[in-house]
């Protein structure tokens, strides 16, 4: 049966499956969203406020279900794509001359002289989504950097699969180009946390201190960057 669980962000639906002989609250989420497995005597009351104890769990868990579900690019005249956390609808008409792309009133606009070509226009928006990320992260850092009061050896940009960012004992900082697609708020957390390491070249609490120091909120960062990491995923 259908249920709601009541939460500050918005209810949370949830399908609810009785048996007389369980024992224990078990939770699944899958294709069809969050399935409750409970006993059959327990109260509706009980039963939702333990879910509410493991809200954050379910609400995470959901998301990155929901984000998996995202569709593959298509590379078409009016694709959705993510710019520093705002959605911008690529749009692509014909030149026989190939132009440079400019980014208007939440327009990515671009005359090729092949925009049915799916993989020309794929190749090139990674291109772009590269070059504007190099230009945001380089500033970025460096603003960063003189706060903190180090000097990375080198910045470049990575396409890692698993990892945002990372930096090596040469002090050189390398962030994941498809994190320039993320809000800026994001970019900054990965950035703060990359800088940190030439301070301290491990996750010790003195590490996660000048995180905090430089970035606030990074707790809530982490917890959104891994949230839309399927979303980012979506390019390349
Ligand atoms: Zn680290």
């Amino acid at each position: 049966m259908q249920h709601q669980l009541p939460h500050p962000n918005g209810p949370i639906p949830y399908c609810l499956k009785t048996s007389p002989r369980r024992r224990t609250v078990g939770m699944r989420i899958d294709d069809s969203g969050l399935t409750v497995h409970a006993p059959t005597r327990l109260g509706k009351k009980t039963l939702e406020s333990m879910l509410l104890q493991r809200a954050d769990w379910i609400v995470t868990k959901l998301g990155e279900w929901r984000a998996k579900q995202v569709p593959a690019m298509a590379w078409r005249d009016g694709e959705r794509l993510l710019f520093l956390g705002n959605e911008i609808a690529l749009c692509l008409t014909t030149d026989l001359r190939s132009r440079k792309p400019a980014l208007e009133a939440g327009r990515l606009l671009w005359a090729l002289p092949t925009p049915e070509q799916a993989d020309i226009v794929a190749r090139k928006v990674v291109q772009w989504y590269r070059r504007e990320a190099m230009v945001d992260f380089t500033r970025r850092i460096e603003l960063l950097a003189a706060r903190l009061g180090v000097a990375p050896s080198a910045i470049a940009l990575s396409s890692a699969r698993t990892r945002w960012g990372s930096c090596n004992s040469r002090g050189e900082i390398r962030l994941n180009w498809r994190l320039i697609q993320a809000p800026p708020h994001l970019i900054h957390y990965v950035a703060a946390h990359e800088l940190a390491h030439l301070k301290e070249m491990n996750h010790s609490p003195r590490f996660w201190a000048i995180v905090e120091r430089l970035c606030p909120d990074y707790l809530a960062a982490r917890h959104e960057l891994k949230t839309l990491s399927a979303r980012l995923h979506r390019l390349g």
